[in-house]
């Protein structure tokens, strides 16, 4: 039987700026339906490859492969048709609008990207505003928003600020789901149920996500598999298990 193609395969990886070497030939796949941890102390270039896949970032060598196809070749404007959502390490959301208004604009993104698509099955423009309000009001169910949907972003804590987030990102129905740190600032119980949202997106919607953390815990919990970044090089990838116990890993995080 043939293999299965990995939904998302990066070779050879290489990022500069001016004199700093970001990311140095990095190369992984991930299959669909996995969640990969990518690890590694600060300026590793974690950041910098979830940039190159949201297409933020150009790359001086190597490619990056999603669904079979070549990111590069794709105007940056495609990549939520094409199926790759993201949270970032700061958020970035409308903080002046209310809970619904910010997880709105995440179908919004969706209805461009199949526009085209769904008017070939002549819908109508009452049934897409229809089926938006529904997928926005699964997501805010989803992500436990429900009580603070008609508040104002700015007047929430940071916590919920950063479920909202998420619920904005899954609204577009991404296929891959970049994950920037979602952990940082999550009190303990919020910490808990960040990894069974991970695990149940997983299981229910077969979503395949990049995690970016620096919390051991989830990334121990959650991941399938684990990659570690050290100055722009990745010097493990494996189990979660095996990834932790790697000397390099280890070297790297000591001399942080
Ligand atoms: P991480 O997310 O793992 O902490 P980053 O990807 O943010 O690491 O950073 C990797 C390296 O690339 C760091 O040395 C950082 O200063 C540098 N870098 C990242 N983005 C830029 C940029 N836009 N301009 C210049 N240097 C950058
Ligand atoms: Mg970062």
């Amino acid at each position: 039987a043939a293999a299965v193609a990995p939904l998302l395969r990066i070779e050879g990886l290489s990022v500069r700026f001016g004199g700093i070497v970001a990311l140095d030939g990095v190369g992984f796949d991930v299959a669909a339906g996995q969640v990969c941890g990518l690890i590694g102390p600060n300026g590793a270039g974690k950041s910098t490859l979830f940039n190159c896949l949201s297409r933020l970032y150009g790359w001086q060598a190597g490619r990056i492969e999603f669904a079979g196809r070549a990111l590069d070749t794709l105007p940056r404007h495609r990549m939520a048709a094409l199926g790759i959502g993201r949270t970032f390490q700061n958020l970035a959301l409308f903080t002046s609008m209310t809970v619904r208004e910010n997880v709105r604009v995440g179908t919004h993104t969706h209805q461009h990207a199949g526009f085209l698509r769904d008017a070939l099955r002549l819908p109508g423009v009452r049934r897409l505003e229809e089926e938006a309000e529904a997928r926005t009001e699964e997501f805010i169910a989803l992500l436990d928003l429900g009580a603070v949907a008609d508040r104002r972003v700015a007047d929430l804590p940071f916590g919920t600020q950063k479920r909202v987030e998420l619920a904005r990102a899954l609204a577009a129905r991404p296929r891959l789901l970049l994950l920037d740190e979602p952990a940082c600032g999550l009190n303990h119980e919020e910490l808990e149920g960040l990894g069974d949202l991970i695990l149940a997106l997983r299981a229910r919607l077969g979503l395949t996500v990049l995690l970016v953390e620096h919390h051991m815990g989830l990334v121990m919990r959650v991941s399938d598999k684990v990659v570690a970044l050290n100055f722009g090089r990745k010097i493990a990838e494996g189990t979660p298990e095996a990834v932790r116990r790697h000397p390099e890993v280890i070297r790297a995080y000591l001399g942080d």
